[in-house]
């Protein structure tokens, strides 16, 4: 059926989306870390389907739209990018607000979020920590 084209099609996008959006560290270079906590809810208010945290490093992609959980459901989705695009934007350490699933059956799925995002000290950028540390002095065997 069409929808089956539909979803293999929005899977290849959204393998192309990831890779468009590009790195943490490049995009967001101040950015240490990413922490978004999600509940998710279906269908009735208030009955909490599941609770899921997820990690986001500067080596990871700067793509945030979070898998739909609910059965059946197709080319839904949480898209938190532009949240995130946002909170970083105005150097922002939290944030916290609630997504409906845009996907076709309305309704049927929504999140509440918390988001925590960690900075580097001193607006150093993630390329410029990585300096290598300094080397350590090989102790020498002493010849005797
Ligand atoms: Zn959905």
């Amino acid at each position: 059926m069409a929808a089956k084209l539909n979803h293999l099609a929005k899977m290849e996008l959204n393998k192309k989306n990831m890779l468009d959006a590009g790195r943490i560290c490049d995009r967001f270079p101040r950015v240490s870390g990413i922490v978004i906590h999600m509940t998710y809810y279906q269908r009735r208010p208030g009955s909490v389907f599941m609770e899921r945290t997820v990690n986001f490093y500067p080596s990871g992609y700067a793509y945030f739209n979070m898998r739909c959980m609910a059965k059946g459901c197709e080319n839904g989705g949480f898209d938190l990018s532009p949240v995130i695009k946002g909170l970083v934007g105005d150097g922002k350490r939290t944030g916290k607000g609630f997504l409906s699933c845009h996907g076709a059956e309305e309704g049927h799925a929504s999140v509440s979020y918390r988001i925590s995002i960690s900075y580097f000290q001193g607006g150093r950028s993630a390329h410029n920590s990585a300096r290598p540390g300094r080397r350590q002095a090989a102790r020498q065997p002493v010849p005797r």
